[in-house]
């Protein structure tokens, strides 16, 4: 036979109690430092974003150049194959004109954000990046742009070792 709780024990507190200082409080910012292993293929795509690369994994059974690169073929349903240099360039397959900033604050100045396909990647391989050297004007699905990389020393292994994708100039891509 199971028993139901009728009245749980304690003291529930109000909402006032707290305000009015009623309850004695304190606050602490806790310092969590932690660490992850971002796994085989994205550690080695962070690693050649620091050297300047970019790299995807190539699946010998589709042929399909996946970027960001995966370990594992989707589609095939079995590990990929080899490591494949792609270059710096691209196209802009979506872009937004963000008049909010990424903690939503309005801003009057847009930030210019969108989906790029790596050339030499295969198709519906977007990577998310920044636009710069831009007018909202120029901006427009199917333009070609390239790279623009933070220098070597500042480089951390991060997506944002690539500052922004600029349009690109005749004879790039
Ligand atoms: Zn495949």
């Amino acid at each position: 036979m199971s028993q139901k709780i009728q009245k749980w024990p304690g003291v529930e507190l109000s909402q006032e109690e707290i305000d009015s200082g009623k309850i004695a409080t304190t606050s602490w910012h806790p310092s969590a430092k932690y660490a992850w292993s971002a796994g085989e293929a994205m550690s080695r795509f962070l690693e050649e974003l620091k050297q300047g690369h970019l790299v995807g994994r190539k699946c010998r059974t589709c042929q399909r150049i996946l970027f960001p690169p995966r370990m594992f073929c989707e589609e095939c349903f079995r590990p990929t194959d080899e490591w494949v240099q792609l270059k710096d360039t691209g196209t802009v397959e979506t872009y937004s004109i963000s008049y909010v900033d990424k903690d939503a604050r309005r801003i009057t100045e847009p930030i210019f954000v969108g989906v790029i396909s790596i050339d030499g990647a295969s198709p519906k391989m977007g990577w998310m990046h920044y636009f710069g050297e831009i007018g909202k004007e120029e901006l427009r699905f199917g333009l070609k742009v390239k790279a623009v990389w933070e220098p070597p020393e500042h480089r951390k292994g991060s997506v944002l070792d690539v500052k922004y994708f600029r349009p690109a100039r005749e004879g790039e891509g």
